[in-house]
């Protein structure tokens, strides 16, 4: 546990949350600030900053818990649809440096916003992107 993370505290049981799921590895609770109706979030008991210091095995797990979740949370909010969203740094709009996964509920219509302009794939970008994976 991270002293001052305050999802490891909440994680761990140290600061009362609203927890619609819990097992050994992680936690799921309500967001306090929700998108929508039913905004929840998965948190690892072990802290990680974010994905990239996420171990292979608990991102694995998060997401089938992620799917877990997401299925109850549609069915028992008769939702149209589910975002995940999970933020890395601050420039991805990361607030809390615990990793976490966001589930927010979408309901046709609603005003979320977690959309973005598209832009334009240039040849030069394709090229510098490509060439990283090779
Ligand atoms: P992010 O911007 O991806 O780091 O998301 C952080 C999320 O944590 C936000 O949606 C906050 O509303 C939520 N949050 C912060 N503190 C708490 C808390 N004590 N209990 C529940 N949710 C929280
Ligand atoms: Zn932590």
């Amino acid at each position: 546990m991270e002293t001052n993370c305050i999802f490891c505290k909440i994680a761990n049981g140290e600061i009362p949350a609203a927890t619609i799921y819990e097992d050994e590895e992680f936690r799921a609770i309500l967001d306090l600030g929700p998108a929508s109706k039913g905004h929840a979030l998965i948190l690892p008991k072990q802290h990680a900053a974010n994905l990239f210091e996420l171990p292979d095995e608990t991102a694995g797990k998060a997401m089938i818990l992620a799917k877990k979740l997401a299925g109850q949370l549609k069915d028992g909010l008769q939702a149209d649809g589910i975002n995940l969203v999970q933020n890395n740094g601050e420039a991805a709009g990361q607030t809390v440096f615990h990793f976490h996964m966001h589930l927010i509920p979408r309901y046709s219509g609603d005003t979320v916003n977690v959309t973005w302009k598209p832009g334009t794939l240039t040849e030069q970008d394709k090229k510098d992107i490509m060439k990283i994976f090779k």
